[in-house]
């Protein structure tokens, strides 16, 4: 039988298993660019601990999450200097959860069908730019 936890590509993220273009961590959370993202710098904040849905954590775990969240947006909006960084929570691809945070200068730019795959090369540079 599968074990959700075991498969969950960002828990394998966590451990080390497979690479991403990490932007900062501390001891619990960690936030690394998506290989998909709807506008450069777009990046995933996530605790490290496996857990599904977001309004199914307890609330000191969620506003936890919201917290880290919020010192990485500003992170972002710092270097890479967007007029906002849109959020978006889903999860329907990977069950683990995360938030989005989409650095965007006009309406209309926070849309998942604007995401395209970046290659190792785009991402390394804007993480350049961020770090
Ligand atoms: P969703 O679960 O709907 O929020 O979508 C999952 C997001 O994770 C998508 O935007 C994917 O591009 C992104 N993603 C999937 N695998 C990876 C990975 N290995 N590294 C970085 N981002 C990923
Ligand atoms: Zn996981």
């Amino acid at each position: 039988m599968k074990n959700k936890m075991t498969d969950c590509i960002f828990c394998k993220i966590v451990k080390g298993e497979i690479p991403a273009v990490k932007v900062w961590e501390d001891e619990n959370y960690i936030a690394f660019l998506d290989i998909n993202p709807i506008q450069p710098g777009h990046t995933l904040v996530l605790p490290k601990k496996h857990s599904d849905d977001l309004f199914e954590l307890d609330d000191r775990d969620y506003l936890e999450l919201m917290i880290k969240s919020k010192e990485v947006a500003e992170m972002l909006k710092r270097k890479l200097k967007p007029k906002r960084i849109g959020v978006i929570v889903e999860g329907f691809a990977v069950p683990h959860v995360h938030v989005h945070l989409v650095p965007i200068n006009k309406g209309g730019e926070l849309n998942p069908e604007r995401a395209k795959k970046a290659t190792t090369e785009e991402l390394n540079e804007i993480a350049k730019r961020i770090k």
